[in-house]
């Protein structure tokens, strides 16, 4: 079997301080990757950190507020510091999911959902993929979800905000492809991890809408992500893997 080798390269994750971009960010440093973990908070940031570089791994925390395009911009600089004027490796992966009726959501709740969700990646692709494609190689992930695919109620929002990373991921393949930078998406199912927690027994209700069944755990969305990062997914671009039992499919 081939295994991953991300050595000499950079990868920055967001949201990397909890769930499916902390278990992203293990899995690349583990591949050789020197991982960019990424977050508001500097201690679960600190933790993250501690946990690669115990592990042999190296990491370093850069906090931002995806929510601010300055703090979004000061991220991509000090991570373009970090890797020596180029990232190698990009994973859109932070983002807020409030769910709730239409007729509820605020325009706050527009304006910060679309914030995190498609301006920070749009701001940190814009960033750093001109540094890849000088390079001529590249690769970006961007983290997207199956209620991108199919109409839910009470997901029109984040499902919404979604969609259009999805379509972002397309048209960034367009875009930087011809010039060596690969750009793909997960979309990812019911999947356990501290962000989902507060939906209690409703993750796994919603999981038994799937052929799988069951919720899955953020290793499985993290080594999706792994490989469409890695020289395995060498000739892939613009595809979206949905990592979601099934749901999708049926
Ligand atoms: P999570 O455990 O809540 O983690 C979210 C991460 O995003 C945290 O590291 C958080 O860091 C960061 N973040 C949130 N707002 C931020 C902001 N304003 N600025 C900077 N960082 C911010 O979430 P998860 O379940 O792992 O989800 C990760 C991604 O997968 C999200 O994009 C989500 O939409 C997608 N997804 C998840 C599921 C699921 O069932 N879990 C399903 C489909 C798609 P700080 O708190 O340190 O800021």
């Amino acid at each position: 079997m081939m295994t991953i080798d991300l050595g000499g390269t950079t990868a920055l994750i967001t949201g990397a301080t909890s769930g499916i971009g902390r278990a992203t960010a293990v899995k690349m440093a583990a591949a050789g990757a020197h991982v960019i973990v990424s977050g508001r908070d500097p201690e679960r940031g600190r933790a993250a950190v501690d946990g690669i570089r115990r592990a042999g791994g190296a990491a370093d925390f850069v906090a931002a507020d995806l929510a601010d395009p300055a703090s979004v911009r000061q991220l991509a600089e000090k991570a373009l510091a970090i890797g020596g004027g180029r990232v190698d490796i990009l994973v859109n992966n932070a983002g807020i999911f409030p769910f709730g009726p239409t007729v509820d959501v605020t325009v706050d709740d527009i304006d910060a959902v679309t914030a995190v969700n498609v301006k920070a990646p749009f701001l940190l692709v814009a960033a750093l993929a001109p540094a890849m494609a000088a390079a001529g190689r590249g690769a970006i992930v961007n983290v997207t979800t199956m209620v991108a695919n199919f109409g839910m109620a009470g997901m029109a929002l984040y499902g919404s905000s979604k969609a259009a990373l999805q379509l972002l991921t397309k048209a960034w393949a367009a875009e930087f492809g011809p010039q060596g930078v690969r750009v793909n998406a997960v979309s990812p199912g019911p999947t356990r991890t501290e962000g989902t927690a507060a939906m209690g027994d409703g993750l796994g209700r919603l999981a038994e809408t799937t052929p799988a069944g069951r919720p899955g755990d953020a290793d499985d969305v993290a080594e999706a992500i792994l490989f469409l990062a890695s020289p395995l997914a060498g000739n892939v671009h613009g595809a979206v893997l949905p990592v979601d039992g099934g749901r999708i499919a049926v």
